[in-house]
């Protein structure tokens, strides 16, 4: 296993404790792609440095520790740009692997995609990440010819490479449209039920309700991104059919070449009647995660859908309980869940809905509401049919 340190940096827009909660996230990255997450290093700085990111100084403790510890690779929670990936490779000569969150995220997604579809969007993301920063590749060269006579065969070269990267981009997005149309036939066929797309920050444990409803083996496991292609179910509750969508989960700071290129896919999100927001309420940062979900949803074009958001994973929350005669103010950390409920929750429409979809728990609330929602929908959508249910 590649072994490696990870690097963030706590700045005025982020605190210490935030920057912690990123490396843990990072750490787990790394993990779901086969790398073992050695030591953190963070840095407090007023900005990202244009050069290497952090400053020089610290690069070279890191250098050290590099050195010392066989360190395969060093993973940026940040992207870096071209020349502050030159740069760190300078100084580095090569010694390991520079890396970044996009990267990880780039390479799971790789690993995990399955279908025609799922590759050829992630080949086309991988191709739009690398078009910008292919001169990384070419450093040696550089180094060979010098400070003078730039222009050489170096340069033709980056600027071949480049335009056979743009040719295969453009042929990726083709093939894309043609499997576009193969699905938008496909989903024309299930009309007449309603549509839910499950969704939620990755490893909220959409696919692990998906199972628990429908009865059926969708994969889930303790990774993110485990689940990769959309998966389709059609459920009965009650006497009321409808079908239900597990999506790929989203994350903070997903590159933009995968939800650009993840749009096709995410139609099932924006094809639904409705949505399920699953969060998992046991992750200390369920309400950054809720954040980084609605925000992207409204950039793929989906808002004014209605939103179901249910709490996970409930059989999983601590939280340090406090005296009753303790005066010290309430901090996050020390809600019960009860406590929680009365914070913005409290201003929710209808009842919030805490469930472990791993015990069932409350499973029986939850889907009497799921059900008493979709019946809303069903008749206001059609009409005519309605009186089946
Ligand atoms: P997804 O990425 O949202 O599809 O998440 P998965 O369904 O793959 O679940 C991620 C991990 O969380 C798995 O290890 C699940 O077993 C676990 N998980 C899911 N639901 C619960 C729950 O209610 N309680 C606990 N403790 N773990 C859960
Ligand atoms: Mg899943």
């Amino acid at each position: 296993m590649e072994r490696a340190v990870l690097i963030g940096l706590i700045t005025p827009e982020v605190t210490q404790e935030q920057a912690y909660e990123y490396l843990n996230e990072l750490a787990f990255l790394a993990k779901t792609a086969g790398a073992k997450p050695i030591r953190n290093f963070t840095q407090r700085l007023e900005k990202p440095d244009n050069n290497t990111f952090i400053g020089k100084g610290k690069m070279g403790e890191i250098k050290l520790y590099i050195e010392e510890h066989s360190i395969d690779a060093i993973i940026f929670d940040d992207d870096l740009t071209p020349s502050q990936i030159r740069n760190i490779e300078k100084l580095y000569e090569g010694k390991c692997k520079i890396l970044d969150r996009s990267n990880l995220i780039l390479d799971i997604f790789a690993k995990r995609a399955k279908t025609a579809q799922a590759r050829t969007q992630v080949e086309l993301a991988q191709y739009q990440y690398i078009l910008p920063r292919l001169t990384r590749m070419w450093t040696h060269l550089e180094r060979q010819k010098g400070g003078i006579g730039m222009r050489g065969p170096g340069e033709t070269q980056i600027e071949t490479d480049r335009q056979i990267i743009r040719n295969k981009i453009a042929l990726l997005k083709k093939k894309l449209v043609k499997i576009d149309k193969q699905s938008v036939t496909r989903r024309k066929r299930r009309e007449q039920l309603i549509r839910v797309a499950l969704i939620g920050y990755t490893n909220a444990g959409k696919s692990t309700l998906m199972n628990k409803l429908a009865k059926s083996e969708v994969f889930a496991e303790n990774k993110l991104f485990a689940t990769l292609d959309t998966t389709v179910r059609k459920i009965v509750i009650e006497n009321l059919p409808f079908l239900l969508t597990d999506t790929v989960g989203f994350i903070r700071k997903l590159p933009h070449q995968l939800v650009e290129s993840f749009k096709s896919t995410l139609d099932e999100v924006r094809e639904a009647d409705f949505l399920i927001h699953l969060v998992d309420i046991a992750n200390p940062n369920f309400e950054d995660h809720i954040d980084v979900v609605n925000k992207t949803i409204t950039e793929i074009g989906v808002k004014d859908k209605p939103v179901f958001l249910v709490f996970n994973k409930i059989d999983a929350y601590t939280f340090l309980a406090k005296d009753d005669d303790d005066l010290t103010p309430k901090t996050k950390k020390n809600l019960s869940l009860d406590d929680l409920k009365q914070t913005w929750m409290a201003k929710m429409e209808g009842n919030p809905i805490f469930i472990s979809a791993l015990n069932k728990t409350h499973f029986d609330d939850f889907k009497k509401e799921l059900y008493s929602r979709i019946k809303t929908l069903h008749a206001k959508i059609y009409p005519y049919n309605s009186f089946l249910y």
